[in-house]
């Protein structure tokens, strides 16, 4: 298998952003579903690990498709990307959705460990020697490219719960430490709706006809996979919270710190207006998962936060180019802020997982020393996560809006 590799820098995102885009329009319409494989030219943009870190945002992927294809001619695209937008939203709105997947997850573990026919299920499973031939060669593929055809992961997750009958929290878990996208809301939510959790008593099952006609025959597993998907048990999700997006941040006069997170590097623009005597990066790429994260994912996850502090330009700022890592992350984060004499560290608002239980601990050493900690909402967010509700159909409805008022720092 040749791997697909995927540089980590803006300047590779915008190039594959180019040349996908000719096909984002009745092409992408049409084939989109097909997988063919990580050897032949793709029928999709392969820009997820971009977009999960924003290196690309939602709002250019939308507006060059706009732009390229008109509306009409791109909705099916447009939708792919408001996906990502609702699950973001939707998770925003429940945050305590992530706090009992990961509490769940380390459960099952424990059970896992103590249970000898379930562990050698599951480390069956992660090395791919199930002996179904599509599931054995998409944990390859995962493993080695950091990346899953959609269509894909949606068998991968259905075979995991239904055939193998593994717990879908380590099979969540699995796909965290490998997927350079790893995601924690379209992720844990994607695996949640294939179970039946997510949109409740509604599963998804993997039919081997299915995927030998979006393989194009590569795969056939007749008489290998369940025959029916009886939705998993848990808990009804808690009633969303309310957001409030909080006032646009300028520059205050006194002296700022920014934080760029790796779950939004793009920050140009933030900086321009809070104008940081200070900048530094934190990555919370090895904090997906209590499991080792893989090394490719993290060095994605460095190289991108890298890239981007080494485009960002500040007059007068200092940029600290070291990445902090979670571990130690509350002193190193009081001894940068003393160092620099911080008044206050500003951030763009930190979605829900590992990157918002890091910043939640920052926020917790700077607050002693007096040294405020602000997130700064972007206007995509604010007005698309609030609308995270219910399911992604009405979610939908509002979608031409929300391209309508589309404006250039989204
Ligand atoms: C079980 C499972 C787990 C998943 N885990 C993740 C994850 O950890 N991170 C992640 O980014 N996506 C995840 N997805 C969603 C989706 O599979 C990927 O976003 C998509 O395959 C990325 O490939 P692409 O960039 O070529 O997408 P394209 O088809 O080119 O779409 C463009 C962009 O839209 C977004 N997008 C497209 N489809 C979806 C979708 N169904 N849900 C959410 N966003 C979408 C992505 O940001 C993508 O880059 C998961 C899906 C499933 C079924």
């Amino acid at each position: 298998m040749s791997k697909t590799t995927f540089p980590a820098s803006r300047a590779e995102a915008t190039a594959r952003l180019a040349a996908f885009l000719p096909h984002a329009g009745k092409d992408y319409a049409r084939l989109r579903n097909h997988d063919p494989g990580p050897d032949a030219p793709s029928h999709v943009s392969k820009l997820s690990p971009y977009v999960r870190h924003r290196v690309l945002t939602e709002a250019e992927l939308v507006r060059a498709a706009v732009d390229r294809h008109g509306e009409g001619r791109a909705e099916k695209f447009i939708q792919e990307v408001f996906w990502r937008t609702y699950w973001k939203s939707w998770l925003e709105l429940r945050p305590g959705v992530w706090d009992a997947y990961c509490a769940a997850r380390d459960r099952v573990r424990a059970e896992v460990t103590a249970d000898a026919d379930l562990a050698a299920d599951l480390a069956r499973a992660e090395v791919g020697r199930t002996g179904i031939d599509c599931f054995d060669h998409w944990v390859r593929e995962l493993v080695e490219t950091g990346y899953l055809h959609n269509h894909a992961r949606m068998w991968f997750a259905s075979i995991w719960i239904f055939t193998l009958r593994l717990p879908w929290e380590l099979g969540a878990d699995f796909f965290l430490r490998h997927l350079l996208d790893g995601d924690p809301a379209s992720n844990t939510l994607s695996w949640r709706w294939v179970g039946g959790l997510q949109t409740r008593g509604k599963t998804y099952l993997a039919r081997a006809d299915n995927i030998a006609a979006h393989t194009g025959g590569r795969f056939d597993p007749q008489g290998q996979l369940a025959q029916e998907a009886l939705p998993l048990d848990g808990p009804l999700p808690p009633v969303p919270r309310p957001i409030a997006p909080g006032p646009r941040l300028g520059n205050d006069g006194g002296r700022t710190g920014l934080l760029v997170f790796d779950d939004d590097v793009d920050v140009q623009e933030l900086a321009e207006r809070v104008m940081p005597v200070a900048v530094a990066g934190v990555s919370s790429a090895a904090a997906r998962s209590d499991a080792p994260v893989a090394s490719n994912v993290q060095d994605f996850a460095a190289g991108v936060l890298d890239d981007a502090l080494s485009r960002l330009s500040v007059p007068g700022a200092r940029v600290h180019e070291t990445v902090l890592t979670p571990e130690g992350i509350a002193e190193t984060a009081r001894r940068w802020a003393r160092e620099h004499r911080l008044d206050r560290v500003v951030a763009r608002h930190v979605p829900v997982g590992p990157g918002r239980i890091i910043a939640d601990r920052i926020a917790g050493a700077l607050q002693p020393g007096g040294v405020a900690f602000v997130q700064d909402m972007r206007g995509y967010d604010a007005r698309a996560w609030p609308l995270a509700t219910t399911g992604f159909f009405p979610f939908r409805k509002h979608i031409p809006d929300l391209v309508a008022a589309l404006e250039t720092s989204d």
